[in-house]
């Protein structure tokens, strides 16, 4: 790094922070890691949580359940084992009026001993819950803890309200405080506003610099529990002002596609559909007719369709889908289906290949296994246009790959590609129509700022027939009786997923899963036909034991998590989770539903193992109590928290540092006025009270604005 701004003498936010006091070049990398490389990025880090000193509670005051924040000093710790391979961590607290216990059972030990030395000073927060052995009786499970050596630094350095940040290994919470307090005495001063002062006014908003330097360091007499809330003005000003930007940015290109070139309008309800109505086994669903309507309306516009459709699983959203594929090749163009995994990909492609073939339409697989030949085969087809409708994993958006005239493009499961997937398959053809499936629910303040201007279509219908999924939960002891339900089942001519865990990340380690569990099976049912599926398993052979299942010749199916989207076995009617706890409440979700796509009625088998979490608990009741997909997405919400909600697989907005899309949402609805406000009087924002809101849009959203309104 180029210590260019260094060499000025007048600090500016966009300094590198390697040259901040307390930062240095081994921070800097670390804190590169957690995406922060100039002053500005720092600054606009802001702590998740605070610790109020304050307020802290005594030991003897504690209550089973109720939330507090606790000080004192580290007795004793130690790991102490509970069955084989179940290790806890505990942490024993003192402070004047008695001790208490801490525990961890997710822990690197070393980490935790050097993170937690006896002797050390120690704050806790989170509910105690009742242990008879423990020494209040009461003790934290997983609390949020931080030790220090010295007795905690006093109000003249920090304050009593301690910011909390996501710190990462190797960079403890305490070293970024000092480094965030080292950046606001530095650069407070250079902080610049950019809102518009009547935008101040009308909201009574600080000025940014105090904004931003009270939301790290809160004063002494600042409101706590609006604080927890992020309601102070200071965060609610930030919150905005984020929220602002991202509604002006996308204001601001949609005015700008107004002059783009057009998409190219289609006629619809041609002689493919007509056919394929007929063809259709089945009467289609209210929603999944008026869903089509809605499709159809767009792709007879010349404006490029961007439409959500929003479906829990089981919902019918394929043969939607392959209708809209179907308008495109009606019209002498192209379709291309894009789904995330190889096993979903050739599903859809078998299942919708008899329909394809009945009506003389060529459809190809494109995935990233074959041979070269293979490969080279294909992309000509494409390019040349043989190939009418192409299926496909990520590899259909390769370098190399181009479509003859693509009309269409449908995502399917959207919610596992990163945004700049979708980006790129959004340059495939010449403006493309576009249709993204998720059976994920997005509350609608979400969709509004994910989606920018998508419009939604919802199944809110399954077909008929369908019978409710009865949820049941196991443990160790009685696992055998799960495993007896799966048997009656198979007897009665039903079908079975059992699905094993990702353990560590590691694709081997849940490989060991799958194998013993499916040796399990074989040794407890002889006289069934079980096999194991896998995501490093060659495609022949992964698809003749797909296709096995599908016709009824393999009973029950072991796999990993490869199977958890779009795989549709209308037959299957019982799925076993093994290990339950530690998968995430949408993910089991979706496993759940691969089964009640038929007629039958459907076991869902939640296999736990102790310990559990207080959330992993609540995971699993939540499975037992809801059914459709929106209160699942609820009740997530409520056991995450909204910042988590979105999840790594699902953050299409890694550059959302302060709002809350969902805590917030208030503000998003105000957001999107204010800048439709501005658009409609000022919309190249060059009057001088709009200078630095425009450079500020540059500057946070730039090229970054492609990326929320992608196809
Ligand atoms: P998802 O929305 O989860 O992608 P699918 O498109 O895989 O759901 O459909 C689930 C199952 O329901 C499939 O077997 C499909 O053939 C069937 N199906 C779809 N629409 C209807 C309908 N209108 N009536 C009956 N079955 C349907
Ligand atoms: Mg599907």
């Amino acid at each position: 790094m180029k210590p260019e701004t260094a060499k000025k003498n007048i600090p500016s936010t966009n300094d590198p922070l390697q040259f901040v006091k307390g930062v240095g070049p081994k921070r800097a990398l670390l804190l590169k890691k957690l995406g922060l490389e100039t002053v500005d990025d720092a600054l606009r880090f802001l702590p998740f949580r605070y610790e109020d000193l304050s307020r802290v509670k005594k030991i003897s005051e504690l209550v089973p359940g109720e939330h507090v924040t606790l000080a004192g000093t580290i007795a004793n710790t130690g790991t102490t084992s509970m069955g084989i391979r179940k290790k806890v961590f505990e942490v024993i607290v003192q402070d004047e009026t008695g001790f208490t216990r801490a525990k961890w059972f997710q822990f690197t030990e070393k980490y935790m001993k050097k993170k937690f030395p006896v002797g050390n000073f120690i704050v806790l927060s989170g509910k105690p819950v009742i242990n008879r052995y423990a020494g209040s009786g009461l003790e934290f499970v997983h609390p949020e803890a931080e030790s220090f050596a010295e007795e905690f630094p006093g109000e003249e350095s920090i304050g009593q309200i301690f910011p909390v940040y996501h710190a990462t290994e190797g960079l403890p919470i305490k070293a970024l405080r000092n480094v965030m307090k080292n950046i606001i005495n530095v650069y407070q001063d250079r902080i610049e506003e950019f809102l518009p002062e009547y935008l101040l006014e009308k909201y009574n908003f600080p000025g940014r610099a105090q904004a931003l330097a009270n939301a790290h360091f809160p004063p002494k007499d600042t409101d706590t529990v609006e604080l927890e809330n992020f309601k102070t003005a200071e965060q609610q000003r930030l919150i905005f002002e984020e929220l602002f930007l991202i509604q002006l940015g996308l204001a601001f290109k949609r005015n700008l596609r107004k002059n783009e070139t057009f998409g190219r309008a289609m006629t619809t309800r041609g002689p493919l559909i007509r056919q394929l109505i007929k063809f259709l086994p089945f009467e289609l669903t209210g929603a999944q007719k008026r869903s089509l309507g809605e499709i159809m309306e767009n792709l007879e516009q010349n404006f490029p369709m961007n439409r959500l459709l929003q479906g829990d699983v089981g919902s019918g959203k394929t043969i939607v889908a392959l209708t809209a594929l179907l308008t495109a090749v009606d019209n002498g163009r192209q379709g291309a289906m894009m789904a995330p995994t190889e096993l979903l990909s050739e599903q859809h492609f078998s299942s919708l290949l008899p329909f394809c073939q009945k009506l003389g339409v060529s459809i190809e697989l494109a995935t990233a296994t074959g041979t070269a030949k293979d490969r080279r085969e294909l992309r000509e087809k494409i390019a040349n246009g043989t190939a009418q409708i192409v299926v496909g994993t990520h590899a259909l958006i390769q370098e190399g790959v181009n479509f003859n005239d693509l009309g269409l493009i449908v995502v399917d499961e959207q919610h596992r590609f990163g945004v700049l997937q979708r980006d790129a398959i959004g340059k495939k053809g010449n403006q493309p129509h576009a249709l993204i499936m998720t059976a994920t629910p997005i509350p609608r303040s979400l969709s509004l700022t994910l989606y920018g201007d998508f419009s939604v279509s919802y199944l809110d219908e399954l077909p008929a027939g369908r019978q409710p999924i009865k949820t049941q939960i196991f443990y160790e002891k009685t696992r055998e009786k799960a495993y007896a339900l799966l048997y009656k089942e198979i007897l009665k001519g039903g079908q079975a997923y059992i699905v094993c865990p990702l353990i560590d990340e590691s694709e081997k380690s849940s490989l060991k899963a799958v194998v013993e569990t499916l040796a399990y099976v074989k040794m407890k049912f002889p006289d069934v036909s079980a096999e194991l599926i896998h995501g490093k398993m060659k495609r022949e052979e992964r698809q003749k034991i797909m296709s096995d299942f599908q016709l009824g010749l393999v009973q029950v199916l072991v796999a990993t998590t490869v199977i958890e989207v779009g795989i549709d076995v209308p037959n299957a009617s019982v799925i076993m989770i093994e290990h339950s706890e530690r998968f995430g409440l949408s993910q089991l979700h979706q496993l759940r539903g691969r089964v009640g796509r038929g007629e039958r009625a459907s076991h869902c088998l939640l296999i736990a193992y102790y310990p559990l979490t207080e959330e992993g608990k609540a995971r699993l009741n939540a499975m037992k109590v809801f059914s459709d997909g929106f209160s699942i997405a609820e009740e997530d919400l409520k056991i995450r928290g909204p910042g988590d909600f979105l999840g790594a697989r699902q953050s299409g907005m890694p550059f959302l540092r302060m709002a809350n899309l969902l805590r917030d949402f208030e503000w998003i609805e105000i957001a999107r006025n204010e800048a439709k406000h501005i658009m409609e009087n000022n919309p190249e924002l060059n009057t001088p009270d709009l200078k630095k809101l425009k450079q500020a849009l540059g500057h946070y959203l730039g090229d970054k604005l492609d990326l929320i309104n992608v196809i």
